[in-house]
């Protein structure tokens, strides 16, 4: 790549015992895992290599892990590596108990204007720290926010996140979130990440 940014670490899958299905994906299952040795665990993500062939995503899944692994952010998922089998990539994920904010704002319905601001502080706390590096995340939706142990957020899925300096043209993200220059095709840079954030709607 052309980025600068380093590739992901190449870790064993003979060094993690695996559990439960804690998800699904658009390539396959993300489960429980426990490093044997460390005995920490982490979310098993994996990626069927024939899937993403067919849907012509090897570039995209490339680009998504390798932006993902140079990211340190207490806010962002941690990714350590991944591993293979002749079938499946796995990518090893920072494991976070409490599932998608999607989730947790339908059964509580409306987050009062403290939880909001807890909230909405962190994503941005999580953008800066991206546009500080160039990166766009193009995005964000309560279903790529998961709720850590300690009640704060992280953010997963980079699949559109992108090393964008000026402007950039591909029409991606989800449509409810999309700012207007997407739209428009006039060319889009940062912003539309904090377009996203007035669209969340906390
Ligand atoms: P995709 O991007 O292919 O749709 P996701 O990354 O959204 O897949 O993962 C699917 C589901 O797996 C998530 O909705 C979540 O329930 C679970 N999951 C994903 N990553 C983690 C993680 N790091 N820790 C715990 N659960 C996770």
């Amino acid at each position: 790549m052309s980025t600068g940014l380093a590739k992901p670490k190449k870790l064993k899958l003979t060094d993690y015992e695996v559990f439960q299905t804690l998800g699904t994906g658009s390539f396959g299952r993300v489960k429980l895992a426990r490093n044997k040795q460390t005995n920490k665990y982490v979310a098993l993500k994996s990626l069927k290599k024939a899937e993403i062939i067919r849907l012509k995503q090897v570039d995209h899944v490339i680009n998504e892990n390798t932006i993902l692994g140079n990211l340190q952010h207490p806010f962002i998922v941690t990714f350590e590596g991944f591993c293979q089998d002749p079938r499946y990539l796995y990518l090893v994920l920072e494991f976070v108990s409490g599932g998608e904010l999607f989730t947790y704002l339908r059964s509580i319905g409306r987050l009062d204007t403290q939880h909001a601001a807890f909230y909405g502080a962190q994503v941005a706390s999580i953008f800066e720290y991206l546009h500080s590096k160039n990166i766009v995340y193009r995005d964000l939706k309560p279903e790529n926010l998961l709720i850590a142990d300690d009640g704060y957020l992280k953010l997963t899925d980079f699949g559109f996140a992108k090393v964008v300096e000026g402007r950039t043209y591909t029409l991606c993200g989800t449509p409810e979130y999309l700012a207007p220059e997407i739209l428009l095709n006039k060319g889009h840079g940062k912003a539309v990440d904090w377009w996203t954030l007035g669209i969340l709607n906390l």
